[in-house]
């Protein structure tokens, strides 16, 4: 705790009435910098205080991984009873924690309202990723996409979004020790936004949850670490480099308008043409920041080799990589998985242009964790007792 100003709470401060927010205690989770000054303010501290009190309990929440204001020991007792009367540190709940054979682990995570979203870690080599939802459900009908099938319910606060990565945190023990030297390679190293969702249709909120993470003096993901996945939402895109900063990857999956239309209906109302001129156009867009181009390999729909050659033609001029991720299949999925010849001619012919063409490793598909395949289990079952009935008849 050494790094943490010591800084003695002045008597002006404990005199003030304590005043209550509106409609109960504030959630100081995913509020931003700014809002945790104002709701500090707001709660009494005083001006000349506020910039400081807000630094101490931003580290306490998002570097130390504290829950309780009354272990913020940098803090004069009584201004601790003041924020845990004002204020709580609610993250959302972990359910269930289903580890796979090859060590992915898929959080079940109940929000307000009984609503749940998964989350994904996918341990790797020296690094690991998070994949986190956005929404629960999705207003978008990909048909290859098991979340896809989910009404969207709501949108996910900022708290239920830097919730998911606390939660995960807190499940790898990730937080640092006081005292122990500081641990250089991250379990949580990368963060993409392609769990359930999308994340341009919840983009303030996602933008914050970001701005959270990115933080340097907390959580501290840089935002070269972290990947948003939009389906094409084209008057947002521009936005995710200018308010976020972070990379981006665009679920492409088909190389004609006409497929486009059916695998990502989101493309009757931009097209690939319209969708290729915001890439062109997207603000920093360099060799270094390329655009993730994802391909889902669907058997017999778009996996020729004339596709793979109008991929490179359509790529044209925009610093990009492909990729390509074999169909993750799911109870009632309308599509199979290309063959793995198939995949690797694909690549083959992409690579050849000069574009990185990896294909993407499925992870955690015995616990229904891979990509495309999350949904809320509370759905899951709901579907299932469905088919049950309809079986039965
Ligand atoms: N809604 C956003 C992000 C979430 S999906 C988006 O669509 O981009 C993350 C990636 O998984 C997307 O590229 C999505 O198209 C892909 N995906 C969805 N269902 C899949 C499945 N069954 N198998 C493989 N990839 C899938
Ligand atoms: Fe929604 Fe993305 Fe699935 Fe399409 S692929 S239904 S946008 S989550």
């Amino acid at each position: 705790m050494s790094n943490l100003p010591a800084a003695p709470i002045t008597q002006d401060v404990l005199t003030l009435p304590r005043k209550l927010p509106e409609g109960g205690p504030v959630n100081l989770i995913g509020l931003t910098r700014d809002q945790v000054h104002a709701a500090l303010l707001a709660a009494g501290t005083p001006e000349g205080q506020v910039r400081m009190r807000a630094g101490q309990v931003w580290q306490w929440l998002y570097n130390w991984g504290v829950r309780d204001f009354a272990q913020m020991t940098n803090l004069a007792k009584d201004f601790r009873a003041r924020l845990a009367g004002n204020f709580t540190i609610d993250l959302p709940q972990v359910v269930t924690r289903q580890i796979s054979a090859d060590g992915t682990r898929k959080y079940l995570v109940r929000i307000t309202g009984g609503h749940e979203v998964e989350t994904v870690y996918i341990p790797e080599e020296g690094r690991g990723t998070l994949c986190i939802s956005s929404q629960v459900g999705c207003t978008l009908t990909c048909s290859f996409c098991h979340t896809g099938t989910q009404k969207l319910v709501r949108n996910l606060t900022a708290a239920e979004i830097v919730g998911q990565v606390m939660l995960a945190r807190d499940d790898l023990g990730e937080w640092p020790v006081k005292g122990a030297p500081k641990v250089e390679t991250r379990l949580i190293s990368n963060i993409v936004l392609m769990g359930m969702g999308e994340p341009l249709y919840n983009f303030d909120n996602v933008r914050d949850a970001m701005k959270v993470v990115m933080d340097n003096e907390g959580i501290a993901l840089g935002r070269r670490r972290i990947t948003l996945s939009t389906s094409g939402v084209v008057p947002e895109i521009a936005r995710t480099a200018t308010e976020i900063g972070c990379l981006l990857a665009v679920s492409f999956h088909a190389t004609t308008d006409e497929v486009r239309d059916r695998l990502v209906p989101i493309n009757r109302k931009w097209n690939i043409a319209t969708l290729l001129d915001a890439l062109r156009d997207y603000p920093g867009l360099s060799n270094s920041e390329r655009i993730t181009f994802e391909y889902v390999m669907l058997d017999g729909v778009n996996d020729s080799k004339a596709d793979a050659h109008r991929l490179v033609e359509l790529l044209r001029g925009i610093p990009a990589k492909v990729n390509l991720i074999p169909f993750n299949e799911w109870p009632g999925a309308p599509y199979r998985r290309s063959s793995g010849n198939r995949i690797h001619a694909f690549a083959d012919i992409i690579h050849n242009a000069g574009y990185a063409s990896p294909i993407r490793t499925p992870r955690g598909e015995d616990i229904m964790a891979a990509c495309g395949q999350l949904k809320s289990a509370t759905e899951r079952a709901r579907k299932s007792r469905a088919a049950a009935a309809e079986a039965g008849r």
